[in-house]
C-alpha cells in the first residue's frame, strides 16, 4: 500500500475538524495550502552540462505570523510531500505557541551525489527564483532533510545580495557567528527528548530503566540519542540509510550503542560506515529490524510513512512510547492500532517542534543583533517544549484523547482563532 503524505495530513485534520465541529469555511481554508510556488532551477554542473532541478515553496497558512519551515533536499521530493509538511508546520508553530505560520520547501535533488560547488549554485538558484516570496516578515526557510547550515548561509547571502541589505532574519539554522543561534543544531533532537522526559515523569517511569530503538542518524536522531543516553537511557539500535549500498541497515549493540562512537563513523548525511561499525562490534541487521527490537521506546527520526499497519505487527509488546521525531512517520490507519495497544505517542508536530522553536529564537536574536548563551537558549527551549507538552498531555487525559488528537485540538483552535480575528472567515 502506498501512502500520500498530503492525504495523510488532510485525514488527520478532517478527523479533528469533525470532533471540533468546525464550520465549512474553516475546514476548506485549513485543509489546503494558501499559496504554492513550483519552479525549476538551472544549475551549471562541474562537467560543463546544465541540470534542471524541480523545486517548491508552499505556504499553508500565515495567519499567526510569517510562514516558517525547512527546505528538504531529496530525490523523491514531491509537491504533495511539501504540501503535507507545510500543513504540519502550521500546526507545529501553533502548538508551541510561537508567532509564525506554516511553510515548507523542497528541491528534487540528491546532494550526496553533488559537489559543494553544484550545491552552492543550486541554493543560490533557489533564492533567485523565490527572493520576492520569502523574507523575514514573509516566509522564513530553514534546514530540513539533507540541507544544512552552509546551504542556509548561501541562500541568505544570495537574498541579501539581491535585496542590497543585510537581512539575516530571512532564514534560520545558519552557522554560528553568521546569525546562527547556539543550541539550534541540537534543538530538534533535544526537544524530542524534553517531551519524552516530561512524558516519562508524568507516567512515573524512570528513564534509566528504559531502552530505545532509533530510525535515522541525521542531525535530529544524533542529538536525540546523545541527550537520551546522557540522561541514562540505553539506545539498543540505530537504523540508517547506506548510500553506497542504496539500502538501510540497522546497527545493534544489545548492551547499548556508544553514540559518540557512531557519530565518529557517520557522514554528514547520517549514513554509518558499515565496515567500521562491524569492526567496533556492532551487529548489522536489515533496515527495518529497528522496529521489532525489544525496547520501551521507538524514535522514528527519518522520513514519513514508516510505521504502517503492516509493520506494526512486528513491534515488540514491550513498546510503551513512540516519539515521532520525524515528520509524518506514522500513517493514519496505524493510529487506531497504536491507541488500542495503549502505546503513548508523542505526535510529530509537538515532538519535533524544538527545531522551529529555536529558529524563532534565532530570528529574535537576529532582530536584536544580540545573541544569547547556549544555556539561555536551551532553558527557553525546554520551557517552551514542556509547556506545550503539558497542555497536550493534560487535554488528552481530561478528554480521553489520543495525544495526536489533543495536539491537533490545541493547534487548530489557535489557528482558527487567528483566521477569524483577521476576518478571513466568518
Ligand atoms: N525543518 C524543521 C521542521 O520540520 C525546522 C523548521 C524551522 O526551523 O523553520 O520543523
Amino acid at each position: 500500500m502506498s501512502y500520500n503524505p498530503f492525504e495523510n495530513a488532510q485525514k488527520q485534520f478532517d478527523g479533528v475538524a469533525e470532533y471540533l465541529n468546525l464550520d465549512a469555511g474553516a475546514r476548506a481554508l485549513l485543509r489546503e495550502p494558501m499559496k504554492e510556488f513550483h519552479f525549476t532551477i538551472p544549475v551549471k554542473m562541474d562537467d560543463g552540462t546544465t541540470k534542471v532541478f524541480k523545486a517548491f515553496r508552499i505556504k499553508h497558512n500565515d495567519a499567526r505570523g510569517p510562514a516558517k519551515g525547512g527546505i528538504r533536499f531529496h530525490p523523491h521530493e514531491t509537491a504533495d510531500t511539501v504540501r503535507a509538511l507545510s500543513t504540519w508546520m502550521t500546526w507545529k508553530c501553533a502548538v508551541v505557541d510561537i508567532p509564525l505560520g506554516g511553510g515548507k520547501g523542497g528541491i528534487v535533488c540528491d546532494p550526496r551525489e553533488m559537489s559543494l560547488g553544484e550545491q552552492e549554485r543550486m541554493c543560490r538558484g533557489y533564492i533567485r527564483q523565490l527572493y520576492n516570496q520569502v523574507g523575514p516578515n514573509v516566509d522564513v526557510p530553514a534546514p530540513d532533510v539533507m540541507s544544512n547550515g552552509q546551504h542556509m548561509l548561501w541562500m541568505m547571502d544570495e537574498y541579501e545580495t539581491l535585496m542590497g541589505e543585510r537581512l539575516p532574519g530571512v532564514i534560520t539554522g545558519k552557522p554560528l557567528g553568521m546569525g546562527g543561534s547556539l543550541g539550534r543544531t541540537e534543538a530538534t533532537g533535544y526537544g524530542t527528548v524534553y517531551t519524552l522526559v516530561d512524558l516519562l515523569n508524568a507516567e512515573n517511569i524512570d528513564i534509566k530503566t528504559t531502552a530505545a530503538s532509533i530510525q535515522g542518524f541525521g542531525n535530529v536522531a544524533e542529538y536525540a540519542a546523545r541527550l537520551y543516553t546522557e540522561l541514562g537511557g540505553k539506545v539498543i539500535c540505530v537504523s540508517c540509510w547506506n548510500q553506497a549500498d542504496k539500502t538501510a541497515y540497522t546497527f545493534r549493540k544489545k548492551d547499548g550503542c556508544n553514540i559518540e562512537e557512531l557519530v565518529g563513523i557517520k557522514d554528514t548525511f547520517g549514513s554509518i560506515d558499515k565496515d567500521k561499525a562491524v569492526a567496533l562490534g556492532y551487529e548489522v541487521l536489515s533496515g527495518d529490524a529497528w522496529l521489532s527490537e525489544d525496547v520501551d521506546i521507538l524514535i522514528p527520526a527519518a522520513l514519513e510513512n514508516q510505521i504502517t499497519p503492516a509493520v506494526f505487527l512486528n513491534i515488540s509488546k514491550r513498546v510503551k512510547v513512540i516519539c515521532e521525531a520525524a515528520n509524518g512517520p506514522t500513517t493514519p490507519d496505524c493510529d487506531p492500532l497504536i491507541k488500542e495497544r495503549g502505546i503513548m505517542l508523542i505526535p510529530d508536530f509537538l515532538c519535533n517542534a524544538g527545531g522551529v522553536t529555536c529558529s524563532y529564537f534565532e530570528q529574535v536574536q537576529c532582530n536584536m543583533n544580540y545573541f544569547w548563551s547556549r544555556e539561555e537558549v536551551l532553558e527557553k527551549l525546554n520551557f517552551a517544549m514542556s509547556k506545550a507538552f503539558r497542555a497536550v498531555y493534560e487535554l488528552g487525559k481530561e478528554k480521553n484523547l489520543y495525544m495526536r488528537d489533543a495536539a491537533y485540538v490545541i493547534a487548530i483552535e489557535r489557528v482558527v482563532k487567528a483566521v477569524k480575528l483577521r476576518g478571513w472567515i466568518s
